[in-house]
């Protein structure tokens, strides 16, 4: 099986190459020529580890050892056994994937990329060292940096906008551990350290700027189709708990709601239905920036608008990097019509997909948005009706579910994706069920335990006393040189 651009057919490469370079040359995602045949009821049979290594070994072949880097990716960094455990809730079923090492979704895969990228150096027999540069408005960060701290031959630096993330997300990065890590905050907004992370890619590519250094730049993001693999399984996961509960049998559909952003998580889902896996519905949930929501239901794709900053701050965005696999997807793999829209994007901030495409992207997919009255309605509903307490970007996850259900009156088995723990968010939770909002985050997150008896995550409770290692603010002019000097 080869990888190429979703933008061209030509060059390609094998799946360890695709880990190891990330983004394509010509800016396009890494998609296979074909997808693998996969036999999805024996895949369903094992425990998650199992069906983590059958997936990724289907979709990554040139990675050897893939039960290996499985278990060494997750043993012991997840609360929860089996990974991501689901809960009846209501109608619903909520998967929760913020089990992790930093109570948010991304650690699924950010546990797995280290491993798939040093087995993937090994395989190519490349010893220069790796450094992982990452902007984040939150979540992404931490991740990247408790997947990667003291991984050998990989460095990683997080840039974060100063003042622009909680509190509680500063104090996961700026007590980061580890000897290869490093945390910088930069005067801006998420714009600035995002705009100045890819300057510096880009003040790299010839090479010359890195001479004498004896490393090479990489990402972190889920353009990456190494973090994008790992996040197959949880959808297998699900359906094979829906099954031990014996809510369908085998073979039934089974939707699924998302909190999107990315559009990284969802494609996942998608993925997991081309594997075979009886994938109803994927439905769309984005905030207040629903760009997705008009896509999906309009076919023209619109970034020409103002950012909002919401309560689920990680779907605060306006162009989803992960869409263009899925175009490519839909197209039945039409890279011309794929670079053409990417360039009419880049040009003109919005294109339109021809009418085919945007049919058979209707028939598997829905979207609907909710602002933040709708998502904290949705908290405190959840909580009054089930004594289940979701964080915002869940919220929006059920909320839309429940939008759905209403709209078409589809009554397979829902799957919503529960993509943070509430204590990443304790202020709009705690205002959302009407909790007291006195003292800052921290003593919101004991009040939040208090009133609802739901225990904090142990990462998030030891975080109050541990010391700051990284305390820097730089301008964004000064990032190059920083990461010039690491
Ligand atoms: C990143 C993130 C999302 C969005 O996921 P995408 O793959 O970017 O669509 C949703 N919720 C939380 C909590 C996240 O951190």
């Amino acid at each position: 099986m080869l990888y190429h651009s979703t933008r061209s057919n030509e060059n390609c490469i094998d799946s360890a190459q695709a880990v190891l370079n990330g983004l394509a040359p010509d800016g396009g995602l890494y998609m296979p020529t074909a997808l693998p045949e996969f036999d999805w009821q024996a895949c369903l049979q094992g425990d998650t580890y199992s069906m983590a290594t059958k997936i990724l070994a289907a979709l990554l072949p040139d990675i050897p050892d893939m039960e290996q880097l499985v278990s060494r990716a997750y043993t012991g960094k997840f609360a929860a056994p089996d990974l991501t455990p689901t809960v009846p809730v209501g109608d619903y079923t909520v998967l929760e994937l913020f089990h992790g090492p930093t109570s948010a979704f991304k650690d699924v895969a950010l546990c797995m990329l280290p491993q798939l990228l040093t087995a993937a150096k090994a395989e190519k027999g490349m010893d220069e060292k790796i450094l992982i540069l990452t902007a984040t408005s939150g979540d992404t960060g931490k991740a990247a940096l408790a997947g990667f701290r003291d991984v050998k031959g990989v460095g990683i630096c997080v840039f974060y906008p100063d003042g622009g993330v909680s509190k509680v997300q500063r104090a996961q990065m700026v007590t980061q551990e580890g000897n290869n890590v490093a945390v910088c905050a930069v005067w801006g907004n998420f714009d600035d350290a995002q705009t100045g992370v890819k300057n510096i890619f880009a003040a790299c590519q010839d090479g010359e700027l890195l001479r004498g250094k004896s490393f090479r730049l990489s990402s972190a993001n889920s353009i990456n189709i190494g973090r994008l693999a790992p996040q197959v399984t949880y959808y297998f996961k699900a359906y094979r708990d829906l099954l031990d509960r014996k809510q369908i049998a085998m073979g039934d559909e089974v939707n699924f709601s998302v909190p999107t952003g990315n559009f990284g998580d969802i494609l996942a889902g998608y993925l997991a239905k081309l594997l075979g896996l009886p994938v109803g519905r994927l439905i769309c949930a984005s905030n207040a920036n629903n760009v997705l929501t008009d896509f999906i239901r309009t076919g023209v794709y619109d970034r020409k608008r103002p950012l909002h900053k919401t309560i689920s701050p990680s779907m605060d965005i306006l162009v989803s990097s992960n869409l263009e696999r899925l175009l490519y997807l839909m197209s039945g793999g039409d890279t011309a019509l794929v670079a053409s829209l990417m360039e009419r994007l880049n040009t003109e901030g919005c294109y339109t997909v021809p009418e085919a495409l945007k049919s058979a992207i209707e028939q598997e997919f829905w979207a609907d948005c909710c602002d933040d009255a709708g998502a904290r309605s949705a908290i405190c509903r959840v909580w009054e009706n089930h004594g289940y307490l979701c964080d915002p970007h869940t919220a929006t996850g059920w909320a839309v579910a429940e939008s759905y259900s209403r709209q078409t009156g589809d009554s397979r088995p829902m799957v919503v994706l529960s993509t943070a723990s509430p204590y990443k968010f304790p202020a709009a939770v705690l205002e959302a069920i009407g909790g007291s909002m006195d003292g800052d985050e921290f003593d919101q997150m004991q009040t939040l335990q208090t009133v609802t008896g739901c225990p904090i995550p142990e990462n998030l409770a030891d975080l109050r006393g541990k010391p700051e290692r990284h305390t820097g603010v730089i301008a964004k002019e000064e990032m190059l040189g920083y990461v010039l000097s690491l």
